[in-house]
């Protein structure tokens, strides 16, 4: 068994990155309706990887014998009044995600919890590339979404990406 206060906060985990997958999904509906297919592509992909970190947590518990308790999910909610502020809204819950990892990092290393800080080593690193992504996409939105043929050809580049399982195997 892991330290309650780690437990706990491995069970919230489980909800915040099933929520994720639900806004992005929530992300990729709205790009759906303005016919942006590949932007619509991008966000179905992201949504895919946050249900695949859910799935980590789940596991990694599982492997632990911690109990796990499925709560209910809330109705994502974003800012939805423009193309840019959908992107935006990513990258402000890619860093309420990464507040989230290193609170529980942190009790973790309280509690000397070696095995769940190593394993939060994964989630470090991917949330950092969450970021960058997130700062990617409005970097461009913000260079190339401003006339319709930059949108065109944003759109087709986001179109490309392909789902991946994760790297981190428990
Ligand atoms: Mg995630």
């Amino acid at each position: 068994m892991l330290d309650a206060k780690v437990s706990k906060l491995l069970n919230e985990q489980i909800n915040k990155e099933f929520y994720s997958a639900y806004l992005y999904l929530m992300f990729a509906n709205h790009f759906t309706d303005a016919g942006l297919i590949g932007f619509a592509n991008w966000y179905t992909v992201q949504a895919q990887e946050e249900r695949d970190h859910a799935m980590l947590f789940i596991k990694y518990m599982q492997n632990n014998e911690v109990p796990i308790t499925l709560e209910a999910l809330d109705k994502p909610v974003a800012d939805t009044t423009s193309h840019l502020s959908v992107i935006k809204e990513g990258l402000k819950h890619e860093q309420f995600v990464t507040a989230s990892i290193y609170g529980i990092y942190e009790a973790a290393q309280a509690a000397h919890d070696h095995r769940t800080v190593q394993m939060l080593d994964w989630f470090v690193k991917e949330q950092g590339e969450e970021e960058t992504n997130a700062t990617e996409q409005i970097r461009k939105y913000e260079l190339f979404g401003h006339d319709a043929q930059g949108l065109y050809l944003l759109d087709k580049e986001l179109g490309t990406r392909v789902y991946a399982p994760p790297s981190l195997v428990l």
